[in-house]
């Protein structure tokens, strides 16, 4: 077997984070996804390993962020155009989630309800390892996983409630498949990396900032084959060779757009 893709490999950092999807009582956590041994000299370790949530939200957000920049109207993440009440719910520079025809850049990247993404986002779990040198049978990524306790107070400084949300700072990286995009969209979801911010919760209280340090664009291609060993038994040999990809001139995914037109359709609208 043999398969070829094209992915964004990208590498970041967060002091502290809090994609948190699972509350347990009072205590919100991240999602957990099990337990995995390491193996550090001739001992065996067992760790906790969780799933990193929201990076695809956080990129479909800085996508929002770049168009909006260059004046673009793309999706917005809602699909109602009005509250309950009447009034808008869609910024100006957004239309409403799937209403757009042809469909917009955004669109044609994560696509709308009801509609596939033409993306697949993947990151490794995350663990807590303690020691310095680790081996796993799958990829995990190393960084420092713990909870806070907090403490909500009222104005004269009575604790009312205590909580605790579990947290992990570190870096990490995470994958973007892009092998069903065009050139031109994977120029524009490069350059909206520079628009990555938050990723998770707590944004008012300074959690979830997240630096994007360089990424890779690659063609991945994997070959897998069968082989017997010598008792018999038949294993899976996989084989991955990356080569990076260039691609020149980022910003000229502008011009792809037609831009032009865009802005003539605009200036109907105000006439109209
Ligand atoms: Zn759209």
């Amino acid at each position: 077997m043999r398969k070829i893709k094209k992915q964004l490999v990208v590498h970041a950092f967060t002091p502290i984070a809090k994609p948190l999807n699972a509350s347990i009582q009072k205590n919100s956590t991240m999602l957990l996804l099990g337990e995995l041994p390491y193996v550090n000299g001739d001992k065996t370790f067992n760790t906790k390993f969780y799933y990193i949530k929201g990076i695809r939200g956080m990129l479909r957000h800085a996508c929002m962020a770049l168009a909006q920049e260059c004046g673009i109207e793309v999706c917005h993440t809602s699909e109602k155009e009005t509250f309950k009440d009447g009034t808008g719910l869609i910024p100006s520079g957004f239309h409403a989630l799937g209403t757009c025809d042809p469909p917009c850049i955004l669109r044609k990247i994560f696509g709308a309800f009801g509609e596939k993404s033409s993306i697949n986002v993947l990151a490794d779990p995350i663990a807590s390892i303690k020691h310095k040198e680790y081996l796993t049978e799958v990829p995990v990524q190393k960084v420092h996983i713990a909870s806070e306790n907090r403490i909500a107070l009222t104005y004269d400084g009575i604790a009312i409630q205590d909580f605790r949300e579990s947290y992990f700072s570190g870096y990490f990286s995470f994958y973007i498949d892009v092998t069903k995009l065009t050139n031109t969209e994977i120029k524009f979801l490069m350059e909206s990396l520079l628009y990555v911010e938050i990723l998770g919760a707590g944004r008012a209280s300074g959690y979830g900032r997240v630096t994007i340090f360089n990424f890779d664009l690659q063609k991945i291609e994997t070959t897998r084959n069968v082989a017997e060993d010598n008792k018999g038994n038949y294993k899976i040999v996989e084989k991955a060779t990356e080569k990076p990809i260039s691609l020149s001139n980022i910003e000229d995914w502008r011009d792809s757009l037609n831009f032009s037109e865009q802005n003539e359709q605009n200036e109907e609208t105000v006439t109209a």
